[in-house]
This record gives structure tokens, sequence and C-alpha cells, in this order.
């Protein structure tokens, strides 16, 4: 998260009456940059990738783990060390190469929560395929530097939550009391989230926008000994210090949920990001649709959120959670009340799976689009009029529905078109799944997009493999053109799928039956027409363009999204033909120059994901929830108290540092990849 401005942030009664402001000058800022970067041209396939940490504070003789709120104090040494790149952390290739030496060092960022850290590759990662078997060394180099600049009893560790954030007692280090002025959450204190002026604003002006606390429920599993129905104990009915106390009073904590309120359940969960930049608009176009699809599937393959709060959850995935966790939507807006005030209902938080596609494709039947997206139509009239094409500016016109919720007093003061602060103060607060990001003011890099669902896995090696294999897919999608597209609403659909507990394995998906169908006449089958071809079998008969959209796509296992259908590989008994992900990765890989090398490293990677497919191998989620059953200090009531928290994360410090050998049960997780 970019640090964006710094002055006098406005209380929400203030924004509010900004708002107007700031998306004209938005927008305006907007058509400057797309007049000016439309055109662009071959520009290079660039990528990369962002981790984020928790920073625990652990010792093995300690009862509990702790967060550490030092965010600040560890940005602060890694900044004055000049010399990060050397910092005794150059891990070296299984070859004995240190490919990493002449790098520039990595970047580390603030993140919402006081207790995170965001990781970012020294410069973007670039085409060559040999640049892949550099990832995974560059990010146990980046949390070797992290390390090194922590306490001895800090550790950066990647797991999506914290399992006893906001838990009952202490769980920060230092430790604050709960129900501050800006969060007014009876669960974590205000010093929770990082103390620059913009993430205290973005929480309060959230809750002040909506006019109640965020509500953040998540259902409770239930063991078989959780009582039922199952009441939140920790949640507090008789506090009375800010209005919003009565918001568990008027109903805000169901039973049979955990509850949680305030943005740090959401915000301060970590995940993995990946960035592509497109050699121009229409390709960048291309990527951010035919990725949109792959979101849930992704999302559910990486499921590691199994626990909120100090309780097992019954969902895998953090992604509803920190969309209510920022859901700045009024009473109003959310369908509660009669529209009066605001403008529109609007159906999904601003953190959400993203609504509309944007590329000009003709394969993009009208039937995949929304019908009742909401957009804003001056803002989609100045677009036009400011020469953006209908869908793109459809795409803008919805995310400028929301309203900016941090604003700099100094910056309202003139407009400056040399920069693109208030566009991105909008962009930048839509949350969803994907995201378009335009080229800076200065136009120095190209059009990007941002794959953003995957939750953080617990070992660089799994990171690595994830972010490889997106680039892979996403080589694989242009070099045979193939077509994703469903209707926006099924992936909409297939993120609550990814939702439910091992969805991985057991649940289905909506997937499209012909990838390389339809409409864009010859080009599909002819680029993978080679021996290896993935277009053989029904796969490379083009579907009718003018069948019913729902013939279209079917329900999938993500075993088969990913491995292919029994009767693709041959060895089915009747089923529908279905090539499968990796298949498709393997005749890319085929049908291009990789050396041997390399060739065995990706095959690492894809092995991983297979095998997390096919359920040979457990998702983290799964995982961390036999850890906990099987812990002795777990009395099957769905309750993970702070010795088995410790224990817990005890053991993810060795599986991330590489010490899995030392870790029982670890097979499960990564086989023999440890
Ligand atoms: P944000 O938090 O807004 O998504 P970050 O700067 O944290 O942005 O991360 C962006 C990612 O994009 C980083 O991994 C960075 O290396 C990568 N990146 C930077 N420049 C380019 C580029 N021109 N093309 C593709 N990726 C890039
Ligand atoms: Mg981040
Ligand atoms: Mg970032
Ligand atoms: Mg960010
Ligand atoms: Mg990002
Ligand atoms: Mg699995």
């Amino acid at each position: 998260m970019g640090l964006l401005a710094l002055g006098t942030a406005l209380d929400w009664p203030d924004a509010k009456t900004k708002a107007d402001q700031v998306r004209a000058w938005g927008i305006k800022q907007l058509l400057e940059i797309w007049n000016k970067a439309k055109g662009k041209e071959r520009d290079a396939m660039l990528w990369g990738d962002e981790v984020e940490y928790l920073v625990v504070t652990y010792s093995k003789d300690d009862p509990k783990v702790l967060l550490s709120l030092r965010q600040a104090d560890i940005l602060a040494a890694l900044a004055g060390d000049k010399d990060l790149s050397t910092a005794g952390c150059v891990p070296t290739l299984p070859d004995g190469s240190r490919p990493l030496a002449n790098d520039p060092p990595p970047v580390f960022h603030p993140e919402f929560g006081r207790f995170m850290l965001e990781t970012t590759p020294g410069k973007p990662w670039g085409i060559e395929f040999k640049e892949l078997l550099n990832v995974e060394p560059n990010m146990k180099l980046r949390r070797c530097i992290a390390k090194d600049h922590m306490l001895p009893n800090e550790f950066p560790i990647t797991l999506t939550t914290f399992p006893r954030l906001g838990s009952p007692g202490v769980f920060t280090e230092p430790s604050y009391p709960v129900s501050g002025p800006k969060l007014r959450s009876q669960f974590v204190p205000d010093e929770i989230a990082n103390p620059h002026i913009r993430f205290p604003t973005l929480a309060a002006n959230i809750r002040s926008r909506r006019g109640r606390k965020v509500q953040v429920n998540v259902p409770v599993f239930r063991d078989k000994n959780t009582p039922w129905p199952w009441k939140d104990p920790t949640v507090n009915y008789d506090l009375h210090n800010w209005p919003e106390d009565d918001d568990v009073r008027n109903g805000a904590a169901p039973d049979n949920f955990i509850h949680m309120d305030a943005m740090a359940f959401g915000m301060g969960s970590c995940c993995l990001q990946i960035t592509f930049q497109a050699k121009n608009l229409t390709e960048g176009r291309q990527m951010y649709d035919q990725l949109s699809p792959l979101g849930p599937i992704l999302l559910a393959l990486t499921a590691a959120t199994p626990i909120y709060k100090g309780f097992l959850a019954d969902t895998d995935v953090r992604w509803n959670q920190i969309s209510a966790a920022v859901d700045d939507r009024t009473a109003e807006e959310l369908g509660e009340k009669p529209l009066e005030t605001s403008r529109w209902r609007i159906p999904k938080s601003r953190y959400a799976s993203n609504s509309t596609y944007i590329s000009e494709d003709p394969r993009l039947r009208p039937e995949y689009f929304d019908p009742d997206l909401v957009i804003d139509p001056a803002i989609k009239q100045q677009l036009l009029d400011g020469g953006m094409d209908d869908r793109l500016a459809t795409h803008f016109a919805h995310l400028f529905i929301r309203d900016p919720i941090v604003i700099f007093n100094e910056d309202l003061e003139s407009l400056d078109l040399s920069k693109t602060d208030h566009f991105e103060n909008i962009q930048s607060t839509n949350w969803q799944h994907m995201r378009f990001k335009p080229p800076p003011a200065d136009n120095s890099i190209g059009w990007r997009v941002e794959f953003r669902p995957m939750e953080i896995q617990i070992t660089d090696f799994e990171n690595a493999a994830f972010a490889v294999f997106m680039v892979l897919i996403t080589r694989v999608i242009l070099s045979f053109d193939l077509n994703f597209y469903i209707p926006i609403r099924r992936v909409d659909e297939n993120m609550e799928t990814a939702h439910r507990r091992d969805a991985v394995i057991k649940e289905k998906f909506w997937f499209r039956r012909n990838l390389f169908s339809a409409q864009r006449a010859q080009k599909g089958s002819g680029s993978g027409s080679g021996a290896n071809s993935p277009a053989r079998s029904s796969n490379s008969r083009p579907a009718s363009p003018v069948g019913p959209v729902e013939d279209e796509y079917r329900l999938m296992s993500v075993d088969e999204i990913i491995n292919g259908s029994a009767a693709y590989a041959g060895g089915g008994e009747g089923g529908e033909d279905f090539p499968g992900l990796i298949p498709l990765v393997e005749s890319y890989l085929d049908s291009v120059n990789v050396d041997v090398a390399t060739r065995c490293q990706l095959a690492r990677y894809l092995e991983l994901i297979r095998k997390r497919a096919s359920g040979e191998l457990w998702t983290a989620a799964r995982w961390i929830r036999r850890f906990v059953g099987e812990h002795e200090g777990y009395k099957g009531d769905s309750e993970v108290g702070e010795v088995v928290t410790r224990d817990l994360v005890g053991e993810v410090i060795k599986i991330g540092e590489g010490r899995g050998g030392e870790v029982e049960g670890v097979k499960e997780l990564l086989g023999g990849f440890l």
C-alpha cells in the first residue's frame, strides 16, 4: 500500500463535502494519463511480486506468542542499512551460484497493520525464463534481510492472519487498551494500525461513513465439543465508551459467528500479489479479463486462513473478511433503508471480486457482463467526452461510484495534472481481485494488471511456485490466445465457493469448457497446432458463437481445472474433455526454448500446484486445522488458545526458515519439496 500524501487528513464530515471535487479532479488526471499513455507500445513484459509478513515475538519458552508493533523501527533499521544486498543473507542456487549478488536490494514497505511488513524485489522481474529461478532465492533473501533487522526474538512469518488477533488479554507487544477513538473496537486497540495518519483516518472514516462499526462475522467451525448455538464468548455487551458500542446490542454479533469489529481484522491479513506489465493497453485489458475467472480458483488453491480471533472458522480463506472489514456502505447503499441521501444501492463492498470486464475482445459476449453494474453516468460521460472508449469508461465509472475516504486538505488547493493523486485516491481504495493499473503520471512505465486474490503461503518455495505459475499462465494465455470468459456473476459465485472448508478438493467451480473457442476466427487454434498442441480433441472445435452462454461453461473441480479431466488424459470413462491449466503450461513450455535446469525447477513448482489441486498435498488451511485439532491443548470446542497458537507459530517459523524437516506432519503440506 503506497503512502499517498502527508498533510491534514479530513474527518469524514469534512471529507464528504470534498468527495465530488476529488472525483472530478481524479477523472481529469485519469484522462490526462489516458491521453498520454493510450498509444504506448512495446513495453517490456515485466512483472513483480509482493509478499507480506506478520511480525511476531516468539520464544519457545514463553507461554505466549505476540504480534510485534515495531513496524516503524524495523523499517527505519532497513532504510538505514545502505548495504542490504550483502546483508550476510545472499542465498545460493542449488548449483552454488549466487544469482542475486548484483540485483538492487529488495524494497520494504509499511502496511495497514503495525505488525506487518510488505516486501517487493528491488526491480521487477524480466521476461527471461531463467529469471524465474531467481524469484525463490530473492524471496528467501527478503525474509532473511527482514529477520536481520529485527530483534532476536522477532520473526517475519507468512501466515495470512495472526490466530489470536483481537482475543481477550495480551496479543501485542507492547500492549494497549482497546476501545480507542479511531477504531472504537472492543477487541483491538487503535495502536494496532500503522500510525501514519492515512491509516487511522481510513479506518475512522470508513466507520463514520458507514454510520456504525464494520461488522466482520465469520461462521465458527462446529467441532465435537462446540456448544451450539454458539455465542462468541469474547463479545462485551456492557461497554459504553462510544455510540458504536451499541452495535452488538443491536444484533451485530449473531449466534454461530466469530464477531469482529475493525478494519485490522481484514487489512491485517497477508497476501501474495503479482503485477504484470503488458506490452500495450490492449494486451493489458486482455490480461485483466482473462485472469479474472482464475481469481477464485487460485484463492481456493492457496487457502490458508482457518482461524480468527482465537477460534476455528468454518471458512478457509481471508477474502470476505477483508471485504467486510473495509465495507463503508451506508444502510441505504446496503439496501437496508430506502434511498434518501445516498445515491444508489451498491451490491458489493469496495473490497470485492471485480464486477466487469474491460477488453474489446470480440469474444467478450454481452451476456458475460453484470446487467446491474452500478456506474456513475456523469463520470462515464466525462470519460467518453475525453476520448475513452465505452468499456473502459464503464470500468472507471464503476470504480468512481465510491467516495474518497482519506482526503488531505493541502491537496485540494489546486489541480496538478502532472500527478495522479486524486485518481489514485479512488483507484487504490477499490480493492478488487484484479486491478488495472494505468501508467504513473510521468508515463515512465506501462499499463499493468495486478492479480490480487492469492493467500500468502508459509514458505517462499510455495510463494515462488504460485507467483511463477501465474507468470506462466499469463504467457500461455497470450501465446495460445486462451479464452476464459464466463459471466462475471459466475466469478462472484466462485469467489464465495472458494471460502468453503477444503473447497479445493470438495467444491466445484464454474469454468469455461472450451478455452480455444470462437469468434476470434483462426487465431486461437492456429497458435497451438504443433505435436503437443493443447488444441487437440474437442478443444479445437470452435463453439458456436451464437449458442447459449450457459452451454459455454460448467462446474469443475479445481483438480480438473488445474490437472485436466481424466477423459482428456485418455484414462477416463466418459466425462468431458478438459485439458487443464498445467498441461497447457507444459505444452507451452514444450513450444519454447527453456534450458534443462530451468525446466526442472519450473517442474517442481508445477508439481506443487498439481498436488495441491489433486489433494495429494494439503492447503495451509487444512494443515493448520489438523495441527490445532491434534494439539493436546485443544479441547474440541473450536477455541485456539495461547499455547496452541504459540506452538503453531513456532512450527510456522521453522517451516518458513527452511527448517521444516524439524516439524512433525509437514509432509502433507510440502511432500518431497522440503
Ligand atoms: P501496489 O502495492 O500498489 O500494488 P507495489 O509497488 O507494492 O504496488 O508493488 C508493485 C509490484 O509491481 C512490485 O513487485 C514491483 O516490482 C512490480 N513492478 C514495478 N514496476 C513494474 C513494471 N513496470 N511492470 C511490472 N511490474 C512492476
Ligand atoms: Mg500490501
Ligand atoms: Mg504494495
Ligand atoms: Mg498496495
Ligand atoms: Mg499490490
Ligand atoms: Mg488440495
